[in-house]
């Protein structure tokens, strides 16, 4: 059997998968079995933030890998308590973390507290959440039932948690509270909904009125956080102060790794919330040292000449191609083409591959771009070179 047919005999189908088989990468250039090279404009859908093969990433897991992986947090676990200092010092609010593995682990602990808070802070029990029709927020029964894409919530795996409400729009929000609302959940750029900001001004006016009712604003950062906007969180570039926020995707640079962070510092006691290998010691030492990577080429604005080379090429793609896409959307380096129908959008990936570059797609037609953030300017403009030879070949 060849690898596609091993894979096919035994891994359920669950993804509509390609079956290239990389065997090396180097920063944003992936490499197959047979030697072609790919620029990777997707990162592993946002993951690999520090980009292929890092070497001090791969470094500080191996040194990490010979001592200890793993004691479980039944004991203080070193890496994990600074890793926790680290990303509440560079997100500027006051909060306390929980680590998790994944995205929707992350999201699941962000509704157990919400739902204590409701619990407990109101005459009547309060646990709905509020989420957006065009949301993503996971996989899990819990967050499928979260996300607001109603195709998503298929009567194979129902009956579904209690608890959700979703809406269209920001100021549907506001006509939907009721007694037993409890937070709101929303990705100020949604991701797989189609990488669409959300306006400063009403992303600031919801936060201040849930703030004012004494709801919680909770901000899925699952794809955004972690230098992806430009700033360490998009809850810093939209000037807010989330109750709850959620990392994951971007800090493990590869490793699975989840975070949710709250301002309610005390809302868990022991036995509350857990997980086994949430925060081991093998992640947050690896996290530590992506943090330390991109920290850096923050500071020295490496991530903001990336982004904005990055910005020019797409837009001057974009203005080259209007039979193609409508408009550019996006924040820092979570970029995305609007095609003109959803034959486009499947042609422009299908041809950007043959070409050798990796896009993505996302809902309302948008091809996207999540390239590593330490991507090189050879890698940006190598990329966009391919890209304008493959984009020659989709007709409309
Ligand atoms: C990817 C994603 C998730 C789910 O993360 P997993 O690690 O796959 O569980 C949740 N929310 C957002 C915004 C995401 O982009």
């Amino acid at each position: 059997m060849n690898l596609e047919e091993i894979d096919k005999e035994f891994v359920l189908h669950s993804y509509g998968r390609g079956y290239v088989n990389f065997i090396k990468g180097e920063n944003a250039t992936l490499f197959s079995e047979d030697g072609t090279d790919y620029i990777d404009f997707a990162s592993g859908v946002g993951v690999c933030s520090v980009g292929h093969g890092n070497k001090r990433l791969a470094d500080a897991i191996c040194e990490q890998a010979k001592n200890l992986l793993h004691v479980s947090n039944l004991w203080v676990i070193e890496p994990q308590a600074l890793l926790a200092k680290r990303v509440v010092e560079l997100s500027g609010y006051d909060m306390r973390l929980f680590f998790a593995n994944s995205g929707a682990e992350a999201n699941e602990g962000a509704l157990k507290i919400a739902r204590k808070y409701g619990q407990l802070n109101f005459d009547k029990k309060r646990y709905k959440v509020i989420t957006l029709e065009n949301s993503f927020h996971g996989r899990t029964i819990t967050t499928v039932k979260a996300t607001g894409q109603e195709k998503m919530h298929t009567p194979n795996f129902s009956p579904y948690p209690d608890g959700f409400k979703h809406v269209e729009s920001i100021d549907d929000i506001y006509l939907n509270i009721d007694d037993e609302t409890v937070a709101v959940m929303i990705e100020l750029v949604q991701g797989e909904g189609g990488v669409e900001p959300f306006k400063k001004d009403e992303i600031q006016n919801l936060a201040k009125i849930l703030k004012s009712k004494g709801l919680l604003l909770i901000v899925d950062e699952v794809q955004t956080g972690v230098y992806r906007s430009g700033e360490f969180l998009a809850s810093n570039y939209y000037e807010i102060e989330p109750d709850i926020i959620t990392l994951a995707k971007g800090l493990g640079g590869g490793l699975p790794i989840g975070a949710v962070m709250t301002n309610l510092k005390d809302i868990f006691e022991p036995g509350d919330h857990g997980s086994t290998f949430g925060g081991n010691y093998l992640v947050t030492r690896g996290a530590g040292v992506v943090l330390d990577i991109l920290e850096q080429e923050y500071k020295d604005r490496a991530i903001a000449k990336r982004v904005e080379l990055f910005n020019e090429n797409l837009e001057r793609l974009a203005a080259s191609l209007p039979e193609l896409f409508s408009s550019t959307v996006g924040l820092g380096l979570m970029r995305g083409l609007r095609a003109n129908s959803s034959e486009i959008q499947a042609q422009v990936i299908k041809e950007a591959f043959d070409n050798r570059v990796i896009l993505l797609k996302a809902g309302r037609n948008t091809v996207r771009f999540l390239p590593p953030l330490t991507i090189s300017e050879d890698e940006i403009v190598e990329g966009f070179k391919r890209l304008e030879v493959a984009l020659s070949k989709v007709g409309v």
